[in-house]
């Protein structure tokens, strides 16, 4: 094996670029011509492919999003969109590919390798949600920069008696909201996984300022069945007295364009160093996660076979601790 390609896909997490990075010093070092294929699944069917050097890949390593930039590509999950893919890395002599995602992305992966084609998954996703990985790329960045988000918008709700509904990123993924939550002594915590009605919601804040709270956060995942305008419409709505005035917050891709912080960077630029090592041994169909401290190597099967679970006992421990 002597050309790899490297692409970024799904939604942007920051290191990202590191990983880019990683892969692109390690593979060469290791004697691979290593390609870049921008714009994700969706540049790889349009054939944009270009090869990056040591040099292409430097003054990246502290910025978030990703230089080889990202796209979603509906056209990737049939087997034409496929083939068009297929024939674009076979015309560039290009054996195997590296691919930084999250859970769709390395569905994607293991779509490739069922139609034959040698692939290395790296973990990257904001949203903590692959299986088989303590973390990916790009969450601990996420979760500070919405910690930072909540903290100042406590600082604000406490000077007028208001509960702020913040809404955090995560599709179907309360992972970021639970975990931003817990760190941020929100009061209550809205996730997809744990059905909570409005009214629910209204009657803890409500319970809140009776046990003397003067200002409270509320932290609601995006996938929630009530994201954070729904609830706010919905008191209004039903005239709920909760003791505060309601205000929200989203906090969208704010969060997903921080600098990488040193957790993430180290991360992606082990990931990276191990994927490498993975195709020099000649070992593919695997994508490569943290567990217990340690990088390892785990089939592809593994991560597109169920979804990640949420850690209930941390929901738990939010409850308690909000009172
Ligand atoms: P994030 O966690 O940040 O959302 P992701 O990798 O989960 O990232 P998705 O949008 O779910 O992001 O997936 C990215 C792309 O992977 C899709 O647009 C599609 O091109 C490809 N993909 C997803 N599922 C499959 C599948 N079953 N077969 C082939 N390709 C897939």
């Amino acid at each position: 094996m002597r050309r790899i390609g490297v692409l970024t896909s799904g939604g942007d997490a920051p290191g990202m670029n590191a990983a880019i990075r990683s892969v692109v010093r390690n593979g060469v070092f290791a004697g691979f011509e290593v390609y870049g294929v921008y714009h994700g699944y969706a540049g790889l069917i349009a054939g944009e492919i270009q090869q990056l050097t040591a040099r292409s890949v430097g003054g990246i390593l502290q910025i978030g999003g990703t230089m080889l930039g990202s796209a979603r590509s509906e056209e990737f999950k049939t087997r034409e969109g496929r083939q068009k893919a297929l024939a674009h890395l076979a015309e560039r002599g290009i054996e195997a590919l590296v691919i930084i995602g999250g859970s769709g992305s390395q569905a994607g992966a293991y779509a490739l390798m069922q139609d034959g084609f040698p692939v290395v998954g790296i973990a990257s996703t904001i949203d903590n949600d692959l299986p088989g990985t303590d973390t990916s790329i790009g969450v601990d960045t996420a979760l500070n920069v919405a910690l930072e988000s909540i903290d100042r918008l406590r600082v604000t709700a406490s000077s007028h008696q208001r509960v702020f509904l913040v809404e955090v990123m995560g599709r179907g993924s309360g992972y970021l909201a639970l975990m931003s939550g817990l760190a941020g002594g929100a009061e209550v915590i809205v996730v997809p996984e744990v059905p909570m009605e409005p009214e629910e919601v209204a009657r803890r804040l409500r319970d809140a300022y009776n046990r003397g709270k003067r200002h409270a956060i509320a932290v609601v995942a995006e996938g929630a069945k009530y994201d954070a305008d729904a609830l706010a419409h919905y008191f209004r709505e039903h005239g709920e007295r909760l003791g505060f005035e309601v205000r929200v917050t989203t906090l969208g891709h704010v969060q997903r364009g921080g600098a990488p912080c040193a957790f993430d960077r180290l991360l992606a630029t082990r990931f990276g160093a191990a994927a490498i090592a993975a195709l020099t041994r000649g070992e593919t169909g695997v994508v490569e996660v943290l567990q217990s401290g340690q990088v390892k190597a785990i089939a592809l099967e593994q991560v597109v076979a169920k979804p990640k679970k949420l850690d209930l006992t941390l929901y738990e421990l939010a409850h308690t601790m909000a009172w």
